[in-house]
């Protein structure tokens, strides 16, 4: 039994985040929270207390482990990021003790910003992705992790065999979805519909469908990515329409971007329950585009956030939070009229951090919350001391402009501490 002290924050849905100070929450040996409670005296063996946060940890639903060590490298587009960055980066992991070395210093990196769960692209390589989500076991991040699927339109070092590609993948899925007593989840994971042939991808949907695991990919990141889909497919309407024919639309699966998503777009995804991931600070730094985030929340569409790293240099995911909302206020002063779009709020940005993220990725019922029964994916955090001192929804706004990685005293994955050091536990 684990016991935290401090100020809870408890995002329950877009406009709820409710914050309750001076609150105990206890953890059972088996990482649920077994008890909240405000009124308890504290054990002495608690961690947290006097001017301690207690927050669900960050989620971060679009990111790849093959660029952890490529962050902040700017002037470059969409495709020039790909050739330059992207595909020398995955290179690299045809050697699984490299791709093990790095997935060490991937998942210290998240932890030491709070994130407690991620969804992961890998490599084309089926021994660097076995070793990635051995270190992910070894220790003790919740992940959804996908080797990289593309066999058309990408260089020959990268390319795949459809077939073998399938069975590898298959493979991994077989050995890694539901690992960890379902800390792990596999995702099939094609590239974006330009570097996929049409086998592949419905290769990998159907794959997804037996096993019932997420998929992940990009669409529409950029109008040079929507109109290199459109000469691909030239029989199909647009991006959304090919991935729905291939039957990647599912609510098991991730679209990366959306950036360039029209509103009847917008619908055709909001209608299969797929989830969008919006990456603000990848989607500015390639000067891709201003994702509408109001239009797409509108349509219905579930959204969680992603630091996209390392297109995204920020893996600190309330910056990326942040970013969300300073994205929306840039649509909102463009717009003419003046003023006629409307802007999340700081409690809709930490909702989109934790239980949106969750139910996003279909975890809702398992993580996101402070709640008895949930799994004890939390932070321990000593935010500067004035916060305390403001009226609530002031709190929620500030302690997300505010925090900074380096105030995380203790990370946990379903109740054992994970870091920020490695702590053992
Ligand atoms: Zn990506």
């Amino acid at each position: 039994m684990q016991t935290l002290c401090g100020t809870t924050l408890n995002p329950r849905n877009p406009t709820q985040c409710d914050v309750a100070p001076n609150t105990v929450v206890r953890i059972d040996n088996d990482g649920k929270i077994a008890e909240v409670d405000t009124k308890k005296k504290t054990s002495a063996d608690h961690l947290g207390g006097d001017g301690c946060w207690l927050i669900p940890g960050f989620i971060d639903a679009h990111l790849h482990l093959t660029q952890w060590d490529r962050r902040g490298i700017d002037g470059l587009s969409l495709f020039d990021w790909l050739e330059r960055i992207v595909y020398p980066a995955e290179t690299r992991f045809k050697k699984p003790d490299l791709a093990q070395k790095l997935a060490h210093d991937f998942i210290t990196g998240l932890v030491a910003n709070g994130t407690t769960t991620a969804a992961v692209y890998g490599s084309p390589f089926a021994k660097a992705t076995d070793r990635a989500f051995s270190v992910f076991a070894e220790r003790g991040f919740r992940a959804v992790h996908g080797m990289m699927l593309n066999d058309v339109n990408c260089p020959k070092e990268l390319c795949q065999q459809t077939e073998k590609a399938l069975d590898e993948s298959r493979e991994l899925a077989a050995k890694w979805h539901g690992a960890e007593d379902g800390l792990l989840q596999y995702a099939f994971s094609p590239r974006m519909a330009t570097c996929c042939s049409e086998k592949l991808m419905r290769g990998a949907a159907a794959l997804a469908d037996m096993v019932k695991c997420p998929i992940q990919t990009h669409i529409a990141e950029s109008m040079a990515e929507v109109s290199a889909v459109r000469d691909c497919f030239p029989d199909q309407l647009d991006d959304v329409d090919v991935f729905a024919e291939m039957g990647l639309l599912t609510s098991r699966t991730l679209l990366g971007h959306g950036v360039c998503l029209t509103e009847p777009q917008r619908r055709q995804v909001a209608e299969t329950k797929t989830a969008v991931v919006h990456c603000p600070t990848a989607n500015l730094f390639l000067e891709s585009g201003l994702m509408d985030y109001v239009a797409h929340r509108r349509a219905g569409i579930p959204i969680a956030l992603g630091s996209s790293l390392a297109a995204g240099y920020e893996p600190f995911m309330p910056k990326v939070a942040v970013s969300c909302l300073q994205t929306a206020k840039t649509i909102k002063v463009h717009a003419i009229p003046r003023g006629s779009h409307s802007v999340p709020t700081p409690a809709e940005a930490w909702w989109l951090l934790t239980k949106g993220a969750a139910d996003a990725l279909n975890l809702g019922e398992r993580i996101g919350l402070l709640e008895p029964g949930y799994e004890a994916d939390c932070l321990v955090v000593r935010p500067e001391p004035w916060i305390a001192d403001l009226p609530t929804e002031q709190q929620t706004s500030a302690l997300l402009y505010t925090l900074r990685p380096d105030q995380i005293e203790h990370v946990l994955i379903r109740g054992r501490r994970v870091g920020p050091e490695d702590c053992a536990g």
